[in-house]
């Protein structure tokens, strides 16, 4: 059997789908229980409320790929308006906009898991295989040498002269023609991501997906799922039909934003009040160096170098700070550089001498996803004292890294703006004013809102994805985790989904 893409823009009329399994989201999770229940030969379809876009939709333009890629048309930030969250909105989720970064939830990390949040069955030696499974399948490699840019060489150079750790990056590309783009979307196809790889097989293997399609509520009797109710939507967003599906088994992989605002809006019981809470995000910040040449961070492979001299996954820790390049395209780098008028210019005119930092906080601060009155997300998060200390240290640490390499002035973009030219300048430097609000901050990774482990009092699923009280509702996606994982998420959030997909299987049968 061969699946297929149904666009829901081209459905005609309300749709009734009885099926063994429904998938809610198509990215690094939602692309891998479906491919898993496909190749089981359940009946299996994926609902996803983004477009299906191919690389010859990613025309390299910031101002139509944002809005297209994006959720909130890359508008959506926290409650507060502190930290931006992006996340990606389409078939293939986030991996089709991320930056192909890949490295494996750290031992640290899953013993902690056992530990202390009751996660059972989910050491590294329980998922070797599906991690081996992962890489294999997206072709993971170390990042060449060769293919690293300058701005990511600044950042080796400053550690070098520093006498910090960095290592070279792991990564997830074929046939990479250093455009520099990864943001918007590969042109290339190079990304060997959920799009291009995972989908595909799934409909080889007869699933179907449909985009456009909203899952608007979970159906259940309080005790089992029956489905979900969706709306199929036009290009514009207006409602073209219903979208009924009817089965066994439901699978959240809307991210750890949709999933737990999903959730929330279709009232799952929730004895604990644990639903939507525990929000991580890895919320950064960016620090730029002005060279006396160019470094043209816009070329190239934007991440291949990183820095974890102040990194550390034990938990409590003071060290809680990844540090790698972050060179934003021209409209993103203008809207995060301070000033106005003509001092505003000459820092743009400076952009191709720049090299750009970004100090991304392994966070402690518990967030929460809730619904607004028409069941939008709110996205409430306000950070930590302890995280904040660690944003601010990580900002410094950039700026002493540009130094060391080079830089002629390092400014932090903070309210009053941090300008320095010497390393000695940033001993004692007061950063009380490094704090959401002041800086710019964002945020990539939205994790933890639906909670793994085997106690109902702090989780919200069981160690096997199934919901405590719901049978047959599972999660797959970076809700999952327990607490911030401190490296980037794609890899953990396709490996758990390929772990845990034996036991939706079973149930769906
Ligand atoms: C700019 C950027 C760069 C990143 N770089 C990296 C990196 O280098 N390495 C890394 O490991 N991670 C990176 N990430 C993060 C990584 O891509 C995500 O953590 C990961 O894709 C999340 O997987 P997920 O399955 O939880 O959700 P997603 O991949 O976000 O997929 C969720 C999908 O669900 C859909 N959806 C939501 N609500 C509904 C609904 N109600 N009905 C139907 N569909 C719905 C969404 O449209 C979306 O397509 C990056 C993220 C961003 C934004
Ligand atoms: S840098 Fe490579 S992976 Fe990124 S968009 Fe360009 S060709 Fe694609």
């Amino acid at each position: 059997m061969t699946g297929a893409i149904v666009l829901g823009r081209d459905l005609t009329g309300d749709q009734v789908l009885v099926v063994d399994a429904v998938v809610v989201g198509t990215g690094a999770g939602g692309s891998i229980a479906l491919r898993e229940l496909a190749r089981a030969g359940l009946d299996v379809v994926a609902l996803e409320e983004g477009p299906y876009l191919t690389p010859r939709d990613f025309n390299q333009r910031e101002d139509e790929m944002i809005p297209r890629l994006f959720q909130d048309a890359g508008g959506r930030a926290t409650e507060d308006l502190g930290i931006r969250v992006l996340q990606g909105r389409g078939v293939g989720g986030s991996t089709i906009h991320n930056t192909n970064l890949c490295k494996r939830t750290p031992d640290a990390i899953l013993e902690l898991w056992a530990r202390k949040y009751g996660v059972a069955g989910a050491s590294a030696a329980d998922l070797q295989a599906a991690f081996e499974t992962i890489e294999r399948d997206l072709s993971v490699s170390e990042i060449p040498a060769a293919l690293r840019n300058a701005n990511n060489d600044v950042l080796r150079a400053g550690c070098e002269a520093l006498g910090w750790r960095g290592a070279q990056l792991h990564h997830n590309r074929n046939g990479c023609q250093q455009s520099g783009f990864c943001e918007l979307g590969c042109a290339y196809d190079a990304k060997q991501n959920a799009l291009k790889v995972v989908l595909p097989q799934a409909l080889e293997a007869g699933a179907r997906v449909y985009a456009d399609v909203e899952a608007v509520r979970i159906v259940h009797d309080g005790a089992r799922v029956v489905g979900v109710h969706a709306v199929a939507r036009d290009a514009d967003g207006g409602p073209r039909g219903a979208v009924n599906v009817w089965a066994k088994v439901v699978v959240l992989a809307a991210s750890a934003v949709g999933s737990a605002a999903l959730a929330r809006r279709s009232g799952l019981p929730d004895p604990n009040q644990q639903l939507g809470r525990g929000l991580r995000m890895h919320p950064g910040a960016a620090v730029a160096g002005r060279f006396d040449r160019d470094i043209r961070g816009w070329r190239g492979i934007p991440q291949s170098f990183e820095c974890t001299e102040h990194l550390s996954h034990e938990e409590g820790s003071d060290e809680r700070v990844w540090i790698v390049p972050a060179f934003a395209h021209p409209v993103g780098s203008a809207a995060t550089l301070p000033g106005f008028g003509a001092a505003h210019m000459a820092a743009m005119r400076a952009y191709p001498r720049l090299a750009v930092m970004t100090a991304v906080v392994h966070d402690e601060t518990r967030g929460e996803v809730d619904v607004d009155g028409e069941g939008n997300p709110i996205v409430r998060y306000v950070m930590s004292e302890r995280d904040r200390g660690q944003l601010a240290k990580g900002l410094v640490a950039c700026a002493r890294l540009l130094l060391a390499a080079g830089a002629l002035e390092v400014t932090i973009p903070a309210i009053p703006r941090v300008r320095v030219t010497r390393a000695s300048e940033l001993d004692g430097l007061d950063t009380s004013a490094l704090r959401p609000h002041s800086v710019p901050l964002t945020a990539v990774h939205p994790m933890g809102t639906l909670r793994m482990g085997e106690d109902p009092k702090i989780s919200v699923v069981r160690s096997t994805g199934e919901h405590h009280q719901l049978r047959g509702l599972f999660v797959a996606d970076g809700s999952l985790f327990p607490t911030s994982i401190g490296v980037p998420p794609q890899i953990s959030i396709y490996a758990f989904a390929q772990h845990l997909a034996p036991h939706i299987i079973e149930r769906a049968r």
